[in-house]
């Protein structure tokens, strides 16, 4: 347990830190029926139970925002809801964050206010697990800023790509999942960027690990990225022919896996036309869009490309394919041939090429076309960058929208679960440095004395991850690279030797009798702040190497298709530098991610899935319960709870409890701190309960804020 020291000092205050409270006070009575508004409010605020059952309360009755103090809490409603009308932007803009229901809205009011009103650079945090509404809530922050922001001409333009990248990073890093119909299958980081008058000018975006493998393999029920099954369904039969593509998707061996090619809940042909339209908006010219498209096409005839193997070596099945390729790509068809079934190493100037058994064919095969989909998914959101870029000298301050997978506990969890959780532990961290150190900060901009707030530190597990030399991500590299014959094993038993003191790794042998029940010898344990994940080694090693053979490498530099050849470039096959590993190319994006949030002021807001069956109206506790754990909401309650519950600016509270002493009823016209000391001396509040800030009273248990307004309510 680290412990939190909370020093006393004086800054002036700002009005984002109440508590929801002015309309929650008049809500305070039907609380049995809708629940709290603010989980700080919750009596039993220690049981996961209580938590539950308030998320369920205000869930039955479409109320699925609710607070933890700064922290909006959504629960997915499956079915829209009528609450993101004009009327509600007009509602919540530039009111207090307290006087109005929890809404997204009022979470996005208020960044936006602090950062055009007091120029503080926000980020919106967005976590949650997949299907549990992230995607979503992200598009309707923006919404809002573009509702509520100036409408020049050239606002509309910058507003209008914004809002158009969103079609075209889902066409091409989302597609359907057993969980999600539109899962986003990358991570996404957008700044965007504010004018001195609050308008926004551009924007910029980050992505994170795209998940490849799903170009080549799918889960059954499953579909590969929406782009492809669009394109087939969408395109005119002259682009198709052009393509040299068929509709009929059973014709493409990188479906087969998947099987679900049509889906009831998505109108690809439809949703082809708005991406061709979105390209338009967000400036890619036809020809950079003829070059996506034949990549596109391409990705799909290297999959039909097929092999057979004589005498050990493997033989092209289909040579039409890779005509197809050579073609749309602009490269020799015979060079392409070779470089599919054969590879070349050099080794410390012994440049040696041989043939490829069948199976390494594939291999080869599938790797280009996972490098080539995901380098052009990286490609759109560099263009998309390019036409968002503001013009120079009127960018002032950014608001961040993180979008990114959630915490992830599956039957069996491989390298991608590793990666996705490391993230969220990083963000927990950043959530500890930021929001408490943000409460410790009140406490002294208020004058209040020294609060100790016990509270997990997580950077244990961070560094047991990320630490150079000893971590997991160093072990795993080093293995990698060493001569021999490196295997997930021999990687597994690396760890096992290096890390079984550590407190948060669990080998088999270490695993205590129940856990070791559901371990096998291939298994890791990871204790996370979130809970404990199983991972199996198998593919790890395979996927932190992410290799791709220098042949096909070196083919695809010499396309004339202008996006392969750019995002392949000539000195990639001429260096002898080794690339970073995937996992370390990982840490080092997130860790830049990690820079520039810490710098800007968070708001955080925790998505919640109430079912697995995509239904609106079900919620099931034991789902619920899950993600409230993972999710670290008790502790975040706990941390909120553990000083001051609630804070309001005396002005406010004396305006709503003056009636309640002689001594400020009717008439008060001293100053507003003083006022707010008769009440609270009036009511007899205990010494311990309350402490008088600067600007703002505090209260520590929600008890005592329940007596006060019982006697408002009496009056
Ligand atoms: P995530 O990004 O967390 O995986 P999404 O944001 O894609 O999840 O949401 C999954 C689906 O849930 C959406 O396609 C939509 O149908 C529904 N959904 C999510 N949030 C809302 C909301 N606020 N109102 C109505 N439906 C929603
Ligand atoms: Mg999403």
């Amino acid at each position: 347990m680290a412990t939190l020291q909370v020093n006393t000092n004086v800054l002036p205050a700002r009005n984002r830190s109440g508590t929801a409270t002015g309309a929650m006070e008049r809500d305070l009575h039907a609380r049995d029926r809708v629940g709290v508004q603010d989980f700080v409010l919750l009596e039993n605020f220690q049981s996961e139970d209580a938590f539950v059952d308030n998320l369920r309360k205000r869930f039955k009755e479409n109320l699925i925002y609710t607070y933890i103090g700064q922290v909006l809490v959504s629960v997915n409603p499956y079915k829209n809801l009528n609450i993101y009308t004009q009327e509600e932007v007009n509602q919540y803009r530039n009111i207090h964050f307290f006087e109005a229901p929890p809404h997204i809205f009022a979470v996005s009011d208020t960044a936006y206010r602090s950062l055009t009103e007091e120029g503080r650079g926000q980020c919106i945090l967005i976590s949650g697990e997949s299907g549990s509404g992230k995607t979503e809530a992200s598009k309707k922050v923006l919404q809002f800023i573009a509702a509520v922001t100036g409408h020049k001409a050239q606002v509309e333009t910058v507003k209008d790509k914004l809002l158009q990248s969103n079609p075209v990073l889902e066409a091409f890093g989302n597609a359907k999942t057993n969980r999600n119909d539109n899962s986003s299958r990358f991570g996404k980081y957008m700044d965007i960027s504010f004018s001195a008058l609050g308008s926004p000018v551009g924007g910029n975006i980050l992505n994170y690990l795209l998940e490849k493998s799903r170009v080549v393999h799918q889960n059954p029920r499953e579909r590969n990225f929406h782009i492809f099954y669009q394109l087939l369904a969408g395109a005119e039969d002259e682009m198709l022919a052009k393509l040299q593509l068929k509709r009929n998707l059973d014709t493409y061996y990188y479906f087969t896996h998947g099987v679900e090619g049509k889906v009831n809940t998505i109108d690809d042909c439809q949703q082809f036309q708005q991406v061709r339209k979105a390209m338009a908006v967000i400036e890619l010219t036809e020809q950079e869009q003829e070059d996506i498209f034949a990549i596109v096409a391409s990705v799909l005839h290297m999959g039909n490309v097929g092999f057979t193997e004589e005498e050990g070596q493997a033989q092209i099945l289909k040579p039409e394919c890779v005509e197809a390729v050579s073609k749309l790509l602009g490269c020799k068809t015979s060079k392409l041939d070779r470089a599919f079934t054969h590879r070349t190493i050099d080794a410390r100037g012994d440049v040696v090429t041989s043939p490829l058994t069948r199976e390494m064919a594939i291999y080869a095969r599938d790797a280009l076309a996972k490098a080539v989909y995901d380098r052009l998914f990286t490609w759109l959101v560099m263009r998309l960058n390019t036409s968002l870029q503001p013009k120079e000298g009127r960018r002032k301050e950014v608001m961040g929208i993180l979008d990114i997978y959630g915490f992830e506990i599956f039957e069996r969890n491989s390298f991608e679960q590793f990666c996705i959780n490391f993230c969220n532990e990083k963000l927990q961290q950043l959530f500890i440095e930021l929001t408490l150190k943000s409460e410790q900060e009140e406490y002294q901009r208020e004058g209040i004395e020294w609060e100790h707030v016990e509270y997990f530190n997580n950077k244990v597990i961070c560094d047991l991850i990320e630490e150079k030399h000893k971590g997991i991500i160093s072990l795993m590299d080093e293995e990698c690279l060493r001569p021999g014959e490196p295997t997930d094993k021999s990687f597994l038993t690396k760890m096992n030797e290096n890390l079984s003191s550590h407190d948060h790794y669990i080998s088999h042998r270490k695993a205590g009798k129940e856990l070791q029940k559901n371990m096998s010898r291939e298994e890791f344990c990871l204790k996370h702040y979130a809970g404990d994940v199983i991972y199996n080694v198998d593919g790890f090693l395979d996927k932190n190497n992410d290799l791709l053979f220098r042949d096909l490498r070196e083919v695809m530099s010499e396309t004339t298709n202008s996006i392969t050849k750019e995002v392949f470039p000539v000195s990639d096959v001429t260096t002898k530098k080794r690339p970073d590993t995937a996992a370390t190319q990982f840490k080092n994006s997130l860790n830049q991610l990690m820079e520039i949030l810490m710098n800007k002021e968070p708001s955080y807001i925790r998505c919640i899935k109430p079912n697995e069956l995509d239904q609106s109206g079900v919620f099931n506790d034991r789902i619920v319960t899950h993600q409230v754990k993972y999710l670290g909401l008790m502790e975040n309650l706990r941390v909120r709870r553990a000083g001051f519950a609630y804070r309001r600016p005396y002005e406010m509270f004396l305006q709503r409890y003056k009636c309640l002493t002689p001594a400020t009823w009717p008439n008060y016209h001293g100053p507003s701190k003083q006022g707010v000391h008769e009440i609270v001396c009036h009511l007899g509040f205990e010494r311990d309960e309350y402490r008088m800030g600067n600007t703002k009273i505090f209260i520590r248990s929600p008890r005592t804020l329940f007596a006060t307004e019982d006697a408002f309510q009496a009056k």
